[in-house]
């Protein structure tokens, strides 16, 4: 079996049902993914940016995939910024006197000035025309900024988040130019238990004028704080946090491959991020993606499959301060002929397919691809737009095919970013699926006749770029009708 190429993924049935047995209750493969990412993040915990942990988790990785037996298993080094979050405390003055309450502070704060406390009244806004509105009038100078932006995430809890991004993003410079003194937002979470999330921001410039301290507050103290302000009292917090932007460090995107047996130098890749928040382990943001990519790998493996082409994992580090693992990787290897990058950071939650973004002919063999997944009932090949996925996004940009796992992830922001994202988030069952859409998906387009037709830059396929794909098929095979079946 899997020895000789077929042209069309129809022709992968067999091969298909193979790996969805061996990752189904009872299978060869089943309950793996869960229990390996477990043991990384109960031995590694959490793995910020520039920590000593996350160099742990790279060379965890390194280890066990070598251990595991895979091909040209290596790190590559990727400089990351370093943040520390230090202590963090604030505490109520008025009108609830000792009221502690959580926060985290937000990636690439500043501390309050030597991490002393700073005690402030504090001036509620709704949005960011408000706080406009009441700069303009003065209003926000001394002040400490809360932002309390309500999106309905019961309706929408998934594409809140970019509704809401911005308040967390960009809230502390806009505070801080009309005279505030530190900044809070109301935490960007669907579901809330009096967990703050924390989460990425970014200064306007580096100008001592633009940095003010920013943290995330829990979305009960953020509606508690809005009630104190609509009734007239006067909110008062005393706030110290202890962050520092210290230099750089070397972290270490980390690779394993499934060699192609007839065309190696030909690549499809999966992925995850490694790297994650400080809080929780990051067992779904994003080691369960990481997981998935991974366990797809040793699905083929423990069925002693090699692809045509070569399969390779990556887990990339950076990710949550800004993509910055898999920037760096498409530099280093924008040469090499990346057939399709495959990405999950949404959740490895019972998968439902993938979205798709790249050429018509491509959709055409992936949606092919998808059909092969009707066992499992994860067939749904979207063109949404929607893979919010940004380590492959470069890949993508310049036209080459990319997928990302569609799951059944409406529960993700409840946990994203705060300390609950732990394992007991991901189910063992709903992994493996998630895995056997990766290892179909990888398998199959690895191991095609002909390569998935690239698309124009920017994602989307045009008419120009398809006629050309054609005319060199033509070409080469002397029929245009051959290789690929094209809906
Ligand atoms: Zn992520």
């Amino acid at each position: 079996m899997a020895t000789t190429a077929k042209p069309s993924p129809s022709d992968y049935t067999t091969e298909a049902q193979s790996i969805i047995t061996s990752l189904l209750p009872g299978g060869l493969c089943a309950d793996q993914a869960w229990h390996k990412l477990a043991a990384l993040t109960d031995t590694v915990g959490n793995r910020v940016c520039g920590s000593p942990s996350l160099e742990r988790a790279s060379s965890y990785m390194l280890s066990v995939w070598q251990a595991e037996g895979f091909d040209n298993v290596h790190g590559e080094n990727v400089t990351v910024p370093h943040w520390h979050r230090g202590n963090e405390e604030c505490t109520m003055l008025n009108p609830r006197l000792g009221y502690r309450m959580q926060i985290l502070g937000l990636g690439t704060s500043i501390g309050t000035p030597e991490g002393r406390p700073v005690e402030a009244h504090v001036l509620v806004v709704r949005n960011f025309d408000e706080l406009a509105a009441l700069g303009k009038a003065g209003q926000v100078q001394g002040k400490i900024v809360l932002v309390n932006y309500a999106c309905d995430w019961s309706t929408n809890p998934v594409g809140c988040y970019g509704a809401c991004t911005k308040y967390r993003g960009e809230g502390a410079s806009r505070a801080a130019r009309w005279g505030a003194v530190a900044y809070l937002v109301r935490s960007l979470a669907s579901a809330s238990i009096g967990s703050p999330h924390t989460g990425m921001q970014t200064y306007a410039s580096s100008k001592a004028e633009d940095q003010i301290p920013a943290a995330a507050v829990t979305v009960e103290d953020a509606e508690a704080l809005a009630r104190m302000q609509a009734r007239g009292e006067d909110v008062v917090l005393r706030l110290s946090m202890g962050a520092k932007n210290l230099p750089a460090r070397q972290a270490r995107n980390v690779v394993a491959e499934w060699r192609g047996r007839e065309l190696p130098d030909e690549v499809v890749l999966l992925s995850g991020h490694l790297d994650s928040w400080d809080v929780g382990v990051g067992a779904m943001d994003d080691g369960g993606g990481l997981a998935i990519s991974w366990q797809a790998l040793s699905t083929l493996r423990a069925l002693h499959w090699r692809a045509r082409r070569t399969i390779r994992v990556v887990g990339w580090v950076g990710e949550e301060f800004g993509g910055i693992g898999g920037r760096q990787y498409f530099d280093d290897h924008r040469e090499e002929k990346v057939v399709l990058v495959i990405e999950s950071d949404m959740g490895a939650f019972r998968p439902r397919g993938l979205s798709f973004s790249g050429g018509e002919e491509a959709a055409s063999v992936m949606a092919e691809v998808g059909s092969l997944l009707g066992g499992i009932n994860a067939t749904l090949v979207a063109r949404d737009g929607k893979g919010y996925e940004t380590d492959t996004q470069p890949w993508k940009a310049v036209g080459v095919p990319g997928a990302s796992l569609l799951s059944e992830n409406e529960r993700y922001f409840a946990y994203h970013h705060s300390h609950g994202d732990q394992m007991s988030v991901l189910q063992p069952g709903d992994m493996d699926l998630a895995a056997a859409v990766f290892a179909v998906t990888a398998f199959v387009v690895a191991d095609l006749d002909e390569a998935l037709p690239k698309g124009d830059e920017r994602g989307e396929g045009g008419k120009g770029k398809m006629k050309e794909e054609k005319e060199r098929r033509t070409m080469r095979k002397g029929n245009a009708g051959s290789g690929l079946a094209v809906s």
